[in-house]
């Protein structure tokens, strides 16, 4: 049987989800923003923890490990952000892989947002788990990070296969979507997907696991490397790094 994949809300706009082996039974929580939030989630789908995933330090995606973390339970994190994240049981970097639920967990750093964040995919399943690198239609503030850093680390996720599903750490779409309309306002799949958007978004339906797929399509921090957005910038032939510090700088002020 395939990995299964629970979403849940959680604190005021992030996104938690669980991620199950049928076959090990093995569960892994991606980041943990709220123990009680975690707890009601494995308590719905009758699943027990196994393994917690820790993208990066902010409080909102490790504000439940102090009360989760307990015998039995393996907590994977950023070798990078050992000192700020306390209670990581294996230290990971880039390159690294672990196993998990009979599968190969491969990690990717993505720096940007903050500087030891890391992404887990797990090839197999076809999942990837960006945590606050890569939302749908926008990527994560740069707290800790230059532009650069961001395009690399959107990059690493942009070239995986197409159908790979992307969970982010935030609802976030609507808002980025009516953002991206102005950053490539001749995108006829953009326009298409924030009609969308707004439909579920009314409906309180999630938009989140997107795709790799979807990410290229309409993502304009992804298309930072187009002719379209560099020129809907005022930066023609400027380089992806420098036209995604553009974009992120617009959308910090929209
Ligand atoms: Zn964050
Ligand atoms: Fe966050």
């Amino acid at each position: 049987m395939s990995m299964q994949t629970h979403l849940f809300r959680c604190l005021s706009d992030n996104y938690g989800v669980l991620v199950h082996d049928p076959d090990s039974g093995q569960t892994a929580s991606i980041d943990v923003p709220e123990e009680a939030a975690v707890r009601a989630a494995l308590g719905d789908t009758g699943w027990t923890l196994t393994h917690i995933l820790i993208t990066h330090h902010h409080n909102d995606h490790i504000g439940g490990l102090a009360g989760l973390k307990a015998p039995g339970i393996t907590v994977v994190g950023p070798r990078k952000d050992a000192a700020r994240i306390p209670g990581l049981d294996v230290l990971v970097g880039e390159g690294d892989a672990f196993s998990f639920g009979g599968e190969e967990v491969k990690v990717f750093e993505t720096p940007g947002h903050t500087s030891g964040h890391i992404t887990y995919w797990m090839p197999k399943a076809k999942l990837v788990f960006a945590g606050d690198t890569m939302f749908a239609m926008g990527c994560g503030r740069l707290f800790e990070g230059t532009p650069a850093d961001m395009w690399s680390s959107l990059s690493k996720i942009a070239a995986l296969p197409p159908e790979t599903k992307v969970f982010c750490g935030h609802e976030y779409t609507l808002s980025n979507a009516k953002f991206a309309v102005t950053a490539d306002p001749d995108n006829a799949a953009l326009k298409a997907r924030l009609a969308e958007v707004e439909k579920k978004t009314a409906a309180g339906i999630p938009t989140v696991p997107t795709t790799v797929a979807e990410e290229l399509a309409t993502n304009p921090f992804v298309r930072a490397n187009t002719d379209e957005v560099a020129a809907a910038m005022g930066m023609p032939g400027a380089s992806p790094e420098k036209v995604l510090g553009e974009v992120r700088a617009r959308k910090d002020s929209f």
